[in-house]
């Protein structure tokens, strides 16, 4: 506490946390081999199932069992493959093979084949990304199914979903829109961690909560970052910013240094009189680009 510019009284905890840490790490060790274990038998099923569609019409009573057990063979190995990729993102071990390429194919692509997975709903695409990007395509697909997945999940009342894309100062921001059940804004800060799954929602949808996780953990590795609007029943809309350059960049439109600041994504305004700042978001909207534009008003 300090009064009249001194210190006049402190006050420090210490909480031991080693028994906590010791049980994540076996935790993390117990699901690391785990998800190693399963995955070899899970390989060799998905070999066979290959083998027995070839022997079996589509068209019978069989083959439509066989797509169905096969669909959920896939939602299996989708699990699997999450829970294994938490395990190297905790172990620091997760490899991103980065390379040159283009941005627009990977966005039509994405939507193309999730499009095929669903009936219920109806995947636009706007993008003006054509752009040679380089990054590891995988995991950068990786990040846009889990949240065209996630928008069809949490979304099943309504039927259409908006994938945009547009460069903005040598950022790539990619942006899906659903019109779904939204996201109550004290849980949105928590949504990127671990097992976090909203409490009204996990009841209704399955998932293990490791999909935000892990497609925050990749677009960091990228130098991006993660933005979200939502509403509870309104629908939300998750951005992400992936910088060209390796560095996120946010051009200064206009500033008086003193009252106002205008960037690329953000307006504000000191009002003097009544000791109070305005901000008008215009865009995607990050931590870095809200400080740069307050330390200028
Ligand atoms: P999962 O979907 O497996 O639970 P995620 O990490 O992908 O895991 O998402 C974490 C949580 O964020 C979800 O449990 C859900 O509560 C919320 N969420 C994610 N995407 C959406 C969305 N498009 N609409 C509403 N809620 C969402």
């Amino acid at each position: 506490m300090i009064e009249d510019g001194k210190v006049s009284f402190w006050l420090g905890t210490n909480t031991n946390i080693h028994q906590q840490k010791e049980n994540e790490n076996i935790k993390d060790e117990f699901i690391s081999i785990a998800s190693h274990e399963l995955k070899t038998p899970l390989t060799t099923i998905k070999g066979f199932f290959q083998l027995i569609k070839r022997e079996v019409s589509t068209q019978t009573t069989l083959g439509n069992f066989v797509e169905k057990a096969e669909r959920q063979l896939e939602r299996l190995t989708r699990l699997i493959e999450d829970l294994l990729d938490v395990s190297k993102i905790n172990a620091g071990k997760m490899i991103y093979n980065k390379e040159s390429f283009d941005f627009s194919a990977l966005l039509a692509d994405t939507v193309e084949s999730i499009q095929h997975t669903t009936k219920t709903h109806r995947i636009e695409l706007h993008s003006d990304c054509n752009i040679t990007y380089y990054g590891d395509q995988l995991r950068i697909e990786q990040v846009l199914i889990n949240l065209l997945n996630n928008a069809i999940k949490y979304s099943p009342g309504s039927q259409k979903i908006v994938v945009r894309c547009e460069i903005e100062n040598n950022n790539l921001i990619v942006s899906v829109e659903d019109l779904g059940v939204g996201i109550a804004e004290e849980h949105l800060k928590s949504l990127f961690d671990r097992f976090y799954r909203v409490d009204n929602s996990s009841a209704r949808f399955q998932g293990l909560g490791l999909g935000l996780f892990i497609a925050n953990e990749i677009v960091k590795r990228h130098g991006g970052s993660f933005w979200i609007e939502s509403e509870p029943g309104g629908g939300s809309t998750f951005s992400f910013l992936l910088p060209l350059n390796g560095q996120q960049e946010f051009a200064d439109k206009a500033t008086d240094h003193q009252t106002y600041y205008e960037g690329s994504f953000i307006r504000m305004y000191y009002r003097e009189d009544e000791h109070y700042m305005e901000v008008e978001w215009l865009g995607y909207q990050n931590y870095d680009s809200v400080v740069k534009a307050a330390k200028s008003c």
